[in-house]
C-alpha cells in the first residue's frame, strides 16, 4: 500500500480543553483520533485521520472474547523552543510489531505507523499541554474485530491512535515510593506473554495490586514465575538497583517486558562510564547487598515516570529503607538527564527525539 496516504477529516467544533491543573492521567482526549482496518484478503487499508468518536464493534468481534490485542505508551512533549518531540518513538514501533509476532497479530508498516503518530499529533498539537513536566501522551493500539466466536488469529482488526494530555508525574518534585514484594500471584513466565504488550498482563497483575494500595505502597515487585526468588519488574515498570558502585537490573528473560526507558537508562550509564549488568538478580543477593550496606539505590523505569525511586522495599518480615527514603543521585541524575533531553532542555547526543 501507500504508505503516507493519510487522509484526514477534521471536526467541526473543537473540544474545550481542561485546564492544566485538571490533566491527570489519562482522562481527557484530543479532538482527533487515527484509524486503519486490515482484512487478511486485502492487508491493512484505509489510514485515515477523524474525528474522535465512538467505535461500533460487533459483539462478537474477538477482541472481546479472547483478547487479542497490543498497545504502546509514548508521549509527546513541548519543548522551550516551542516544538513538539517524540521521544524514541520507533523504538515503540518496533516493540508494538514484536507484541503483535506474540499475539498473531499482522504487522504493520513501521514508516506508515510513525507518520500516522506525527500526523495526528500535528493535527492535535494545540493539545500539547506546555506547563512543565506535561506531555500528550500516545496510545497506539490494535484491536481483532472479525465477529467470530473460534479460538483462532482474526482475520479483521483495526489499529487506533488516541491522545490525551496529561499532567506531570511528580507535581510534588521526584519523590521515593514504597514498594511491597509480591509473593503470591505472578506477572508473567518465560513463553508466555510477559514481553509482549498486550492486555491480559494488566488485566492479571490488578488484584496485586489491589492487594498492596490498601496497605500503603505503590506498586508491587514482580518476582519470576518458577522459584519466586529473581526480581522481574516493578508495577508496570522495569527496576535498577545500583549495588557496590555498580548498576544491575534483571536480564531480559522472556517475561519482562524490554522497556525503551530501560534501554535508554543503560545507554546513557555506558556513556557516563556507570558499570552496569544485566543479570539474574535474587531477592536474597539484594538482602545480602543491603545488610553488606551496598545497596546503594533502588529505582523503576517507565515512560510515565521516566525514574521512579524506591523508598522502601517490603517483604516478609523485611523492610528494606533504602538510601534513608531520599532521591539517590543517581535516580536524579538519570531523571534530569531523559526529562532534559525529552523537553528539549539538554543535548540529544544521541538522536533519540524526532
Ligand atoms: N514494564 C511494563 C510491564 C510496562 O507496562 C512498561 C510500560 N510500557 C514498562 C515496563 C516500561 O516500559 P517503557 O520504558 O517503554 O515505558
Amino acid at each position: 500500500m501507500e504508505a503516507h496516504k493519510i487522509s484526514v477529516t477534521k471536526v467541526m467544533t473543537k473540544k474545550p480543553k481542561p485546564a492544566n491543573d485538571q490533566l491527570g492521567f489519562g482522562r481527557h482526549f484530543t479532538d482527533h483520533m487515527f484509524i486503519m482496518d486490515y482484512h487478511i484478503e486485502k492487508g491493512w487499508f484505509d489510514p485515515r485521520i477523524v474525528p474522535y468518536q465512538a467505535l461500533t464493534l460487533d459483539p462478537a468481534a474477538m477482541i472481546f472474547h479472547y483478547g487479542q490485542t497490543v498497545f504502546e505508551g509514548l508521549k509527546a512533549y513541548y519543548t522551550d523552543s516551542n516544538e513538539i518531540q517524540l521521544f524514541r518513538p520507533e523504538e515503540n514501533i518496533k516493540r508494538l510489531n514484536r507484541s503483535s509476532a506474540r499475539m498473531c497479530i499482522p504487522e504493520i508498516d513501521p514508516e506508515l505507523a510513525l507518520t500516522a503518530i506525527k500526523q495526528l499529533v500535528a493535527v492535535d498539537k494545540e493539545w500539547v499541554p506546555t506547563i512543565e513536566g506535561t506531555s500528550l501522551y500516545i496510545r497506539p493500539f490494535i484491536v481483532a474485530t472479525e465477529p467470530y466466536l473460534g479460538v483462532a488469529p482474526a482475520k479483521q482488526y483495526q489499529f487506533i491512535i488516541i491522545l490525551s494530555p496529561v499532567g506531570a508525574y511528580y507535581s510534588e518534585g521526584i519523590n521515593p515510593v514504597k514498594i511491597a514484594v509480591e509473593n503470591q500471584y505472578i506477572r508473567a513466565i518465560k513463553g508466555g506473554t510477559g514481553e509482549a504488550k498486550t492486555a491480559g498482563n494488566y488485566a492479571g497483575s490488578l488484584i496485586a495490586q489491589e492487594k498492596v494500595t490498601n496497605h500503603g505502597f505503590a506498586q508491587v515487585l514482580w518476582l519470576d514465575g518458577y522459584e519466586q526468588k529473581y526480581i522481574e519488574e516493578v508495577g508496570s515498570m522495569n527496576v535498577f538497583f545500583k549495588i557496590n558502585g555498580e548498576v544491575v537490573t534483571p536480564a531480559l528473560s522472556g517475561s519482562i517486558l524490554p522497556g525503551i526507558t530501560r534501554m535508554s537508562v543503560i545507554e546513557l550509564l555506558k556513556q557516563w562510564g556507570v558499570p552496569v549488568r544485566e543479570t539474574k538478580l535474587s531477592l536474597t543477593d539484594l538482602q545480602a547487598a543491603y545488610q553488606q550496606g551496598t545497596l546503594e539505590e533502588a529505582f523503576g523505569s517507565g515512560t510515565a515516570a521516566v525514574i521512579s525511586p524506591i523508598g522502601e522495599l517490603h517483604y516478609q518480615s523485611h523492610a528494606l529503607v533504602l538510601n534513608n527514603n531520599q532521591t539517590g543521585p543517581l535516580a536524579k541524575k538519570l531523571y534530569d538527564t531523559l526529562t532534559g533531553i525529552q523537553y528539549g532542555k539538554l543535548e540529544d547526543a544521541f538522536n533519540w527525539t524526532v
